[in-house]
């Protein structure tokens, strides 16, 4: 590997990464040589899936807790930092999905996809942030989706969040860029993991997908470590407020 794809000395938080996703971008990310803080909300699946990647011979660690909370995400950070040392890298994963007409979705449901799938990029980003501003040095990467760019039947609020996180990263560039952090979003495709379960299981969903992507398949997790390390190595010092979608070509044909 190029010495500017290289992670190592560095140190990573990647939120909602007991699985899916999240757990491929921090099995990335250490192998390219990153200390890898994994979260999520439950203490046991944290240790679980540290103690998968521990026994992989890679150097990760935990903290748990809930991006939606402003003052604990705060504390949190603040008490990592102490334990461990400063945080290098953020990557912003943790989300989650609601599928109903959008006439039908209750406010409770609506706010449930904000808060986690926006309010939580805040959060964590803002908490994060102050500590690497004043060390001048700092990548943070949103994972956003093709529905950053792009919405679908049933699943309005979430695209909402994430067309919306797509302009968070580029206001976080506007604010941030300048005091020496990198903030880009990566956008996956469509992945076969828990959050999607439902089309996972769904023939004509499936049927549809392979149609519609030009790579003609799912994405891999694996496949979006890449993309992953490149944004949060110095290889893409003077990149900012961009969004790179993985997706097989999804987003640039109709
Ligand atoms: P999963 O449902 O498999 O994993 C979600 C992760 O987020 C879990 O680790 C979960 O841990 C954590 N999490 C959920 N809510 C919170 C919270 N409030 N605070 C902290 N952690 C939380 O989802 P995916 O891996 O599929 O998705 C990961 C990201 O990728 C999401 O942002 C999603 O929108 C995005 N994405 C996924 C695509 C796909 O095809 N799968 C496509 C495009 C984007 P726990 O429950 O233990 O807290």
């Amino acid at each position: 590997m190029i010495d500017s794809f290289r992670l190592n000395g560095r140190r990573a938080l990647i939120t909602g990464s007991v699985r899916g996703i999240g757990l491929a971008l921090a099995r990335g990310l250490a192998q390219a040589g990153a200390q890898v803080v994994l979260n999520g909300r439950d203490t046991e699946r944290a240790q679980g899936a540290c103690a998968l990647l521990r026994d992989e011979g890679l150097d990760v660690d935990y903290s748990v807790f809930d991006v939606t909370d402003h003052a604990a995400v705060a504390k949190a950070i603040d008490a990592l930092e102490l334990r461990l040392g400063p945080l290098d890298i953020l990557i912003n994963n943790a989300g989650l999905q609601h599928r109903q007409a959008l006439q039908d979705v209750s406010a409770d449901d609506w706010h449930r996809v904000m808060s986690t799938n926006l309010d939580g990029v805040f959060n964590v980003s803002k908490a994060v942030a102050r500590h690497m501003i004043t060390r001048r040095h700092g990548k943070i990467i949103n994972i956003g989706s093709v529905q950053s760019e792009l919405a679908r039947r049933s699943i309005a609020p979430y695209a909402a969040s994430k067309g919306a996180v797509r302009m968070l990263t580029r206001g976080m560039c506007a604010d941030w860029a300048g005091l020496g952090l990198q903030i880009n979003a990566l956008a996956p495709g469509y992945f076969q993991t828990e959050l999607n379960h439902a089309l996972v299981n769904d023939p004509a969903f499936c049927e549809w997908l392979l149609q519609r992507t030009p790579a003609g398949r799912w994405g891999n997790v694996e496949e979006l470590c890449g993309a992953a390390v490149f944004l949060a190595s110095s290889a893409s010092n003077f990149v900012n407020g961009q969004t790179l979608f993985v997706d097989g070509g999804l987003t640039s044909v109709v």
